[in-house]
């Protein structure tokens, strides 16, 4: 798949549907052909990680209770709004029935983000609803239950997930775990032939991003990546200058995204933990990447000038509360980068030949604005960056179309996060192939 041309069909698509008004653009990023293919804080709480991935699942015609409790999901449809009709297209996936607005979506991981910011849009989406949770943490679920009307047979352990197979109520898995656990539960969503939403960073190596991809490809179904500021529209406007150049051909990027956080009693939060893809660079820096890539509309070619280090040593132990680092592009364009868990930075600039223009902030949940050097202002407002990201991607879903941000854009950026840690470790500058 070529992302350019994929990210102008969407880009044509969703201007001319009812859900966005954000500037159309599109980048010049125009990657290898199929190459194969978000602030936070604590949370942390931890529950069993063990993702159960059957190899294409059991199919019971019959009742298949998810939690091995009451209630049982059968094959037929129930009645809801997000019931299938016949067809063949639109789905996304070959041979799979065409989908209906709005689809149900099923959040796993219930932590701070999924019950903060995208429970909360999904009262607000207009093409996709949350109609189910899967969670380790059986004490979470009556809470869940209560509060957003889930039904019984629509609730999972991450050993159950193989049963979501026979629920037609369920359409997409949404990943919100800790980021070591995003491979193992998409390959188990996309095993069950629902669409997969994962959040950012995607995974931990490409090699596992590569998976997710030949999973989701195999099943038929699509793979989004919860980068939700390229659904933004003020973020869609400097992406959109990367190729329209209004001041001449950008040279330099800043691009600075982190928070003051964490404290001794957050000691086992998994943020501060190597193995599940704690520290600042893979939480925060992920936003630096992307925001530079897009920006310029190309690809970088070398990863230079890293270094990680902490100034709370007891606290950070494992992983960085500081990474810097510059990207080289083939343009001749640099991008200096830094995140941080310990300030609270947030902006993104880009110097041209002629003019300048910035985004500040550039990644918070809420508004994102900036201006350029000749006056203009980057101001246009939505009302949840979240709820627009997910009814993008179902309307890509329901209309058979490329989606926005697929599972190519969010290995590109794992790539270049292991460069920067690979450069920092050895002092020496990282090609990137
Ligand atoms: P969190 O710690 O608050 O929640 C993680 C959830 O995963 C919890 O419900 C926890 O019980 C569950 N979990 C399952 N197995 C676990 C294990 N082995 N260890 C720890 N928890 C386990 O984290 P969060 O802030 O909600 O982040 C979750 C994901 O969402 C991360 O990938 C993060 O990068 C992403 N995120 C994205 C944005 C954004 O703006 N796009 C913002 C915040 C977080």
């Amino acid at each position: 798949m070529n992302l350019r041309s994929g990210r102008r069909q969407f880009l044509q698509a969703i201007a001319a549907t009812t859900v966005a008004s954000g500037t159309a653009c599109q980048n010049r990023i125009d990657p290898t052909p199929s190459s194969s293919g978000g602030a936070s804080s604590s949370g942390g709480a931890s529950s069993s990680g063990g993702a159960s991935s059957s190899g294409g699942a059991s199919s019971s015609g019959g009742a298949s209770s998810s939690r091995g409790g009451a209630g049982g999901t059968d094959g037929s449809a129930s009645g809801t709004a997000s019931q299938t009709t016949a067809g063949t297209s639109g789905s996304g996936g070959s041979g799979q029935p065409r989908l209906t607005s709005p689809l149900g979506v099923a959040l796993l991981g219930l932590g701070k983000y999924a019950s903060e910011r995208l429970a909360p849009a999904l009262q607000l989406t207009k093409h996709c609803r949350l109609k189910g949770i899967v969670t380790g943490t059986p004490s979470k679920i009556p809470t869940w239950q209560a509060q957003y009307g889930i039904e019984e047979k629509n609730v999972y352990s991450y050993d159950t997930m193989d049963a979501l197979l026979d629920n037609p109520d369920i359409h997409v898995v949404y990943i919100v775990t800790p980021n070591h656990l995003h491979a193992q539960f998409a390959i188990a969503a996309a095993r069950a032939k629902k669409h997969v939403w994962c959040e950012k960073p995607m995974a931990m190596t490409p090699e596992q991003c590569q998976s997710m991809i030949d999973a989701c490809a195999e099943n038929g179904v699509k793979l989004c990546i919860g980068y939700r500021l390229q659904h933004e529209p003020n973020t869609q406007t400097v992406i959109g200058y990367a190729s329209a150049r209004p001041f001449g051909a950008p040279q330099q990027v800043d691009a600075l995204s982190g928070f003051n956080g964490f404290g001794p009693s957050d000691a086992d939060v998994w943020r501060l933990k190597k193995i599940p893809g704690g520290g600042s660079l893979f939480d925060m820096g992920v936003y630096c990447i992307n925001a530079a890539r897009h920006a310029l509309g190309e690809e970088p070619i070398r990863v230079s000038r890293a270094r990680q280090w902490t100034e709370r040593p007891n606290l950070f132990a494992e992983v960085d509360e500081w990474t810097e680092f510059e990207l080289e592009f083939p343009s001749g364009a640099v991008a200096s980068c830094r995140s941080s868990f310990g300030e609270n930075i947030d902006s993104l600039n880009i110097t041209c030949a002629s003019g300048s223009y910035k985004l500040e902030p550039f990644q918070g949940y809420t508004g994102v604005r900036g201006a350029a050097s000749d006056g203009t202002q980057f101001n246009q407002t939505i009302e949840n960056q979240q709820a627009r990201q997910m009814d993008d991607d179902a309307l890509a879903i329901i209309e058979g179309r490329d989606v926005l941000v697929p599972g190519q854009e969010g290995q590109r950026d794992v790539r270049i996060l292991l460069a920067v840690q690979q450069s920092a470790q050895t002092g020496q500058p990282v090609r990137l192939a």
